[in-house]
């Protein structure tokens, strides 16, 4: 049985397709229209797969974009989704931390894989990949190359919580002649504190997991992992992880 999963982020729009063998992934910006990233997305699978839509038994939808794309069967919201793609992946884990673009979440699993609490910050750019967006480009460089470039020995502390204030903050930091890889270090712990302290309130039974685009952040991962005391599993395409559970319940919609 042949199905696709969606989750269409706000930043990223996440496609995995599944039944031939490996699973096919496809990734593309959300941008202004997330009715046109999903289908995009479809459309690249199908070509990837060499197939047509009606070879499709069933799509599935999550993301924050889920209910604006067309000729899905079924919409999920993201906690079922990135709980059941992470079960798949990594069955003896029991907490998941997803960071993505405009969000981050804390999801408790049971030995069965099923969500059985979870926590999410939604509200503020302040310990989400957003806030390291924008940190990125007033450094002049790309948020994928924030991971390698980070200096912890030189760790410059942010203390701005907030994403306005702390972009002005790191701008005085280099004008103090602070260096680049310690200011970028210290973003690193700001994000990693935020989201442990959401994460510490719900409570964190190990082992866990780290998904979301942010976690292919290796000084995320780091940080994280210090200020929870606790290694940090990673699985394979870690920003896919909402998607491949999108697939994984359109098994359950065909029945
Ligand atoms: P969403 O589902 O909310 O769109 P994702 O889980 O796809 O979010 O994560 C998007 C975030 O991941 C971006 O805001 C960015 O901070 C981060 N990101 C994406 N690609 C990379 C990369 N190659 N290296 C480091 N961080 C990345």
């Amino acid at each position: 049985m042949i199905t696709i999963g969606l989750d269409i982020g706000s930043v990223a729009a996440k496609g995995v397709l599944l039944g031939l063998g490996s699973p096919l992934t496809a990734l593309r910006p959300t941008g202004w229209s997330p009715r046109e990233a999903g289908k995009a997305l479809i459309d690249e699978l199908l070509a990837q797969a060499g197939l047509d839509r009606p070879e499709i038994a069933a799509i599935v939808a999550t993301g924050y974009g889920r209910v604006a794309v067309e000729d899905v069967d079924k919409t999920v919201t993201e906690i079922t989704c990135h709980g059941r793609g992470l079960a798949a992946l990594l069955p003896e884990v029991r907490t998941i931390i997803d960071i993505g673009g405009q969000d981050s979440k804390v999801i408790k699993l049971n030995e069965r894989g099923k969500v059985i609490d979870f926590a999410m910050n939604d509200k503020c750019a302040a310990g989400t990949g957003r806030f390291l967006q924008v940190m990125a480009s007033a450094l002049e460089m790309d948020v994928s190359e924030l991971g390698e470039a980070e200096l912890p020995d030189e760790l410059v502390p942010i203390n701005s919580m907030c994403t306005v204030f702390a972009e002005s903050e790191i701008i005085s930091l280099l004008a103090q002649n602070k260096s680049t890889g310690g200011i970028i270090a210290g973003l690193h712990q700001s994000v990693a504190r935020r989201v442990a302290a959401m994460a510490n309130k719900l409570g964190v039974t190990k082992p866990v997991a780290f998904t979301g685009g942010v976690a292919l952040n290796a000084g995320v991962r780091r940080a994280l992992s210090a200020e929870l005391n606790a290694p940090l599993l990673l699985p394979d395409n870690c920003q896919f992880t909402g998607a491949l559970g999108a697939a994984l319940l359109a098994r359950e919609v065909v029945g």
